[in-house]
């Protein structure tokens, strides 16, 4: 059973999309909670932080990198933001498909809920 998320790669269902490649896709959260809200996801389906395996090292590193140009594209990267990974239940991971949440453009409070 495919995940919502692998149902957006696939363009089975609209997303508003701010960046695509060969590896991953970031495209902006439905429910936001902050003013620049995204998702960035690996095209590879992964479940969680949990899953994540060695032969994946290249593949995060990767995400981590257009993470940082996407903060600096959509303006939030010099009044800082933060990037958030669920993981399981007690982490209040709600899909099942490893994605990492950039929010920014305002102040964000610590510790979250
Ligand atoms: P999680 O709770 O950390 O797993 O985050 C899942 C996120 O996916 C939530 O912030 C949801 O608002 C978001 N989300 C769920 N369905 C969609 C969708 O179809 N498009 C964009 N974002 C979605």
């Amino acid at each position: 059973m495919s995940t919502i998320f692998k149902r957006i790669i696939d363009r089975e269902i609209p997303a508003d999309v701010v960046y695509e490649d060969d590896q991953c896709l970031a495209f902006r959260d439905v429910s936001p909670q902050a003013p620049v809200h995204v998702l960035v996801i690996p095209k590879k389906e992964i479940a969680s932080v949990d899953a994540i395996g060695d032969e994946d090292a290249a593949l995060l590193g990767h995400i981590w990198l257009v993470i940082g140009k996407l903060a600096r594209e959509l303006g939030v990267a010099d009044g800082g933001y933060r990037v958030v990974t669920n993981c399981g239940k007690l982490g209040g991971q709600s899909v099942d498909h490893l994605h990492f949440h950039l929010l920014g453009g305002r102040q964000l409070d610590w510790p979250p809920g």
